[in-house]
């Protein structure tokens, strides 16, 4: 009877997802130790779609410029871990608990470091702001009852892995690529350029990479339909930006240019 209610509500849950919005406002009752279980099994299932790109060099450079970045982050203490994956899509994105991946295909469109830390700190932003916890959160609620959200935070570890793993087994991982409202990107785009400054990087990059995608709507439609799902490129969203960075006058004018070109040289 129990699986039956489940995958009854797990079906809702995967229905309504794109109805369900998150604002800043949204108290969040999901404890750390939850979402990193829920991470960790969106985690498989993000494997098993993309591949993760085979080459240590660029796997160890994404992963120490992503923890550098992470550092100056609202939730340093995370676990966090950077991943390039194989991909033509031109796409970022972030498995709540601290896993993030940037596809090969955005790479090769950036120009220098602070284009792609600037694309890292966003999706650091959606971390630190709990974004996918928040909506993982209202879905459960929404669909279970603020009951079943309480009652898995009380079971055993191990029980609670195996209901989480059947829940992320059955919705995948479309969560991850649902739009998120605007008012989030804004928070995660503030958070990026925040956190790029501290480690002297042009905030201004973060502008750069909006304005390339922006070209590429035209030229690559196809391999943007993803991010664009995700991410929705606006003018209103590169003014936003830039009021942003007039209004706290964050700076730096590192673009490091040299370490990812060579970076950028080794992704086929
Ligand atoms: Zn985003």
């Amino acid at each position: 009877m129990k699986k039956v209610v489940l995958t009854f509500i797990i079906y809702f849950i995967f229905f309504s997802c794109a109805t369900i919005t998150t604002t800043r406002y949204d108290p969040v009752i999901m404890p750390d130790f939850m979402e990193l279980q829920f991470g960790l099994s969106t985690k498989i299932q993000v494997e098993k779609q993309y591949k993760i790109y085979n080459d240590d060099v660029v796997q160890n450079y994404i992963n120490s410029l992503g923890q550098k970045i992470a550092i100056h982050s609202e939730r340093p203490n995370l676990n966090y871990e950077f991943y390039v994956v194989d991909s033509k899509e031109i796409n970022a994105f972030a498995v709540p608990g601290g896993f993030i991946y940037v596809t090969t295909g955005i790479i090769k469109e950036l120009d220098n470091e602070a284009q792609l830390a600037a694309v890292i700190g966003h999706e650091i932003g959606h971390i630190a702001k709990k974004h996918s916890v928040k909506f993982l959160q209202r879905a459960i609620i929404a669909n279970y009852g603020i009951e079943f959200l309480t009652n898995l935070m009380g079971i055993k570890s191990k029980n609670r892995k195996s209901e989480i793993t059947k829940i992320i087994s059955t919705i995948g991982i479309n969560f991850l690529f649902l739009k998120n409202s605007r008012e989030n990107e804004y928070e995660a785009d503030e958070q990026g350029a925040y956190l790029i400054s501290k480690l002297g990087y042009d905030p201004g990059a973060m502008i750069g990479v909006q304005e390339h995608l922006m070209k590429l709507r035209k030229s690559k439609p196809n391999a943007l339909e993803e991010f664009l799902s995700t991410h929705p490129i606006s003018e209103n969203r590169i003014e936003h930006i830039k009021e942003y960075i007039k209004i706290t006058n964050i700076k730096g004018d590192n673009l490091n240019s040299d370490n990812f070109i060579k970076i950028k040289g080794r992704i086929k």
